[in-house]
């Protein structure tokens, strides 16, 4: 199965345009679309999910066409939206299974099943008779990927999951995406490059609607191999270097700048070649926006 989009675009009543002509083929496994806050990774999620219409364009996942065939969508989508929101006062298992009558499997002992097997394999087992209100961020999350997995989803959207996560929980819940990827289509949108480096064998990047980049993160850092430099400043400095070099990315090392900059030959003495990585790729595909 493939999820196939064809020039999608969509501007709000207020004028943004928050897709620009997107084109995307995204295969099973694990596909990282990586982009800044507002950069148009929730408009596309939520259109692919069938929350809300494009202006042009077209989406088919294998035989379905996405933007007519709403309902056959739906049985096939698991969706975890950036806030999962939970009722506070009823235990973890309560609710799946109750989530899982509304999903239509009525048979009890199938239910049991059912229930069971995701409560492990989302880790909640030990924690099922818990109140969700009294559940970690992280193990929210964990549920959240629980009532998405109820339907047997072809295609999982997971929004902006690892915010506000802890170290130990990210991982876990990363780990838990990486095994539902191998034979569903898996789209995780997230602001985080990390989050794509660990995981993705193929991305995106967006930002201002657009998409930047579409390749497997690999080749997108061999791309720019031998054009990475670094160089520590200081701070007055800073603006200088901005305005007259391709800077893509300027932090703070031990209280002075360090800047990468993307350049074919090196641009002075001072500018060492660097290794670079996602991230460097990350900023330098937002900035050609
Ligand atoms: P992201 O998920 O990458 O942060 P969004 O898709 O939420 O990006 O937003 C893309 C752009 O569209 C932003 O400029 C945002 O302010 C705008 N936007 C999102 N939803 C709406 C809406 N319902 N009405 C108007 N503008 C919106």
């Amino acid at each position: 199965m493939q999820l196939t989009i064809t020039n999608l675009n969509k501007t709000y009543a207020n004028g943004v345009q928050a897709l620009k002509d997107v084109n995307l083929t995204i295969e099973q496994g694990m596909f990282g679309l990586l982009g800044p806050n507002g950069a148009g990774k929730s408009s596309l999620m939520r259109t692919i999910s069938t929350l809300q219409e494009p202006d042009t364009g077209e989406i088919s996942l294998g035989d379905i066409n996405v933007l007519t065939q709403k309902e056959e969508v739906r049985k096939v989508l698991g969706y975890l939206p950036q806030e999962f929101g939970v009722y506070p006062k009823i235990d973890a298992e309560t609710l799946l299974d109750h989530l899982a009558v509304l999903k239509g499997i009525t048979n009890r002992k199938e239910r049991k099943e059912v229930v069971e097997t995701l409560l492990q394999k989302t880790n909640l087992w030990q924690a099922r008779k818990k109140n969700l209100g009294g559940y970690s961020g992280g193990m929210k999350q964990r549920f959240g990927i629980a009532q998405a997995l109820l339907a047997n989803p072809k295609l999982i959207i997971v929004d902006e999951p690892t915010a506000g996560l802890d170290p130990a929980e990210r991982n876990r819940f990363l780990n838990l995406l990486s095994e539902l990827g191998e034979n569903t289509i898996v789209i995780l949108s997230t602001h985080i490059v990390d989050d794509v480096k660990e995981l993705c064998k193929d991305m995106a990047i967006i930002n201002r609607g657009q998409v930047m980049y579409k390749g497997s993160p690999d080749d997108a850092i061999n791309e720019i191999g031998g054009k990475v430099w670094k160089k520590r400043i200081t701070k007055a400095e800073l603006e200088d270097y901005k305005s007259n070099f391709n800077v893509i990315s300027d932090r703070m090392v031990a209280g002075e700048p360090v800047i990468h900059i993307l350049a074919d030959s090196q641009p002075d003495g001072g500018f060492a070649s660097i290794e670079p990585n996602l991230e460097d790729v990350y900023f330098s595909k937002i900035l050609a926006a």
